[in-house]
C-alpha cells in the first residue's frame, strides 16, 4: 500500500484537511473495516447463498479435478474468502456422498482475514485450517475455489484526459485527480481504466503454487472477459447502491474483475488457463438443471423456489452472463469439467 504521507501533488494532510489516499489504499482500508465489523450478507447475497446446488456442483468439480490430478492421497481443498462457509458446507456434503475417496483425501483450508467471518465459517465447517493469505498454505497439491473474492480486492482508477492521464485519490469523500503515467495501456479520451495490482499479484502467486505443487483453481466472479474501460467501482449498503466514498467501512466496496488480466498473470507464472466461460454455461455443463430437477422431485413443495434459484444463477439476464468462471491449473492439464471445447 502506498504511504499516504508521501502522496504526489501536495496531497499530504494538514491540520484542517486529512491526507488523500490512493483509491486502492482507500478501498483496502474500507473493506478491511467493513468485513471486520459487518455481516456482509445483510448487504448482498451470493451464489452459494442463493442455491445449495452451487456449492454441490463446485464440490463435484473439485472431485473430478482431483482424479485428473492422479487422485493424490492428500490434497488441500482451499477456499479463498469463504463468506458464511456455505459453499464449502454444500461441497463437502456432496462429495462425501458421491466421491468418498476425495472426501477422505481432502484437507480443508480457508483463506480469510476477517475474524468475524472465520467464526461464522467455523459454525458450518468445523474441520478447517484458517490462513490470512496463500503464503501459509501447506506445500503440496491443492484445489482452490474462490467465489466473489477477487471483486473485493482493491483497484486503482486512471482517467484519460485530453492532455494525459490522471490517477484518482480520495479525500473528504470525493475524488482528487493527480497527474500520472497511466495504467500502461491506451484508452480514448474521457475513459476510466481500472487495474487491480493486488488481484494480479494474488493470481500470479496462486499460479506459481499450482505450477510448483500441482492442482487447479476455480475463480468465479462478475467481470469482463477482456480488459475494458469504465468505472465499475461500487458500494452496496443494506442491499442498495450507495456512494462508495462516503462513510468508509459501512458498505461493501467491489469492482468488476478483469479476467484477461487475471489470466495473463496466471500464464506469466507458467500455469495453464481455461476460460473464462460464463457462469450460465459452466453450471449448465456441470448439470445444474438435472440436479435441480432431482432436488425438486425430492422436495415437491419447494420445486418452484429451486427452479427460480437455478434460473437466478444461470439465466443470461440474471447472473448467468455477467458472472464468469476461470480455471488456472498446473501445466499440461486436460480441460476440466465445464471448460471442454
Ligand atoms: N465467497 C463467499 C463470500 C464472498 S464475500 C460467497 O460466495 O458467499 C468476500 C469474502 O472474502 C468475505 O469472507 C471476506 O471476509 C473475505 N475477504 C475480503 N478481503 C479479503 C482478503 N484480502 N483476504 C482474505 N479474505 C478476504
Amino acid at each position: 500500500m502506498p504511504n499516504s504521507q508521501d502522496m504526489p501533488g501536495g496531497l499530504g494532510g494538514t491540520a484542517s484537511s486529512p491526507p488523500a489516499l490512493r483509491l486502492d489504499d482507500f478501498m483496502a482500508r474500507a473493506n478491511a473495516a467493513y468485513y471486520a465489523r459487518h455481516d456482509p450478507f445483510k448487504d448482498f447475497t451470493t451464489s452459494p447463498e442463493i442455491a445449495q446446488v452451487f456449492g454441490e456442483l463446485l464440490g463435484a468439480w473439485a472431485a473430478v479435478v482431483w482424479r485428473l490430478m492422479g487422485a493424490p492421497a492428500r490434497v488441500a481443498l482451499v477456499e479463498a474468502g469463504p463468506g458464511r462457509g456455505t459453499l464449502m458446507q454444500d461441497a463437502l456434503r456432496c462429495v462425501s456422498r458421491v466421491a468418498p475417496g476425495f472426501a477422505a483425501a481432502a484437507e480443508v483450508h480457508f483463506v480469510e482475514t476477517s475474524r468475524r467471518m472465520r467464526a461464522e465459517q467455523a459454525s458450518r465447517v468445523s474441520r478447517a485450517v484458517w490462513h490470512d493469505s496463500l503464503e501459509s498454505l501447506p506445500n503440496g497439491p491443492c484445489i482452490l475455489l474462490a467465489n466473489e473474492f477477487l471483486d473485493a480486492l482493491p483497484i486503482r482508477q486512471f482517467v484519460r484526459g485530453a492532455g494525459g492521464w490522471a490517477e484518482r485519490f480520495v479525500r473528504d469523500g470525493a475524488f482528487v485527480e493527480v497527474a500520472s503515467d497511466g495504467p500502461g495501456r491506451e484508452a480514448p479520451v474521457g475513459s476510466v481504466v481500472e487495474i487491480s495490482d493486488l488481484a494480479r499479484t494474488w493470481v500470479g502467486d496462486l499460479a506459481r503454487r499450482l505450477v510448483a505443487h500441482g492442482g487447479a483453481a476455480l475463480i468465479v466472479d462478475y467481470g469482463t472477459a477482456e480488459s475494458s474501460c469504465g468505472d465499475s467501482f461500487q458500494a452496496l449498503r443494506g442491499g442498495k447502491p450507495a456512494d462508495p466514498l462516503v462513510d468508509p467501512g459501512s458498505a461493501d466496496l467491489t469492482a468488476h474483475v478483469d479476467f484477461a488480466a487475471a489470466a495473463g498473470a496466471a500464464r506469466a507464472a507458467g500455469a495453464a488457463v481455461f476460460g473464462p466461460v460464463t457462469q450460465g454455461d459452466f453450471l449448465g455443463r456441470l448439470g445444474l438443471w438435472e440436479r435441480t430437477s432431482t432436488l425438486a422431485a425430492a422436495n415437491p413443495g419447494r420445486a418452484g423456489d429451486l427452479r427460480a434459484a437455478a434460473l437466478r444463477l444461470a439465466a443470461p439476464e440474471r447472473m448467468g452472463c455477467l458472472f464468469k468462471v476461470l480455471c488456472v491449473s498446473q501445466p499440461g492439464f486436460a480441460p476440466p469439467p465445464g471448460f471442454e471445447a
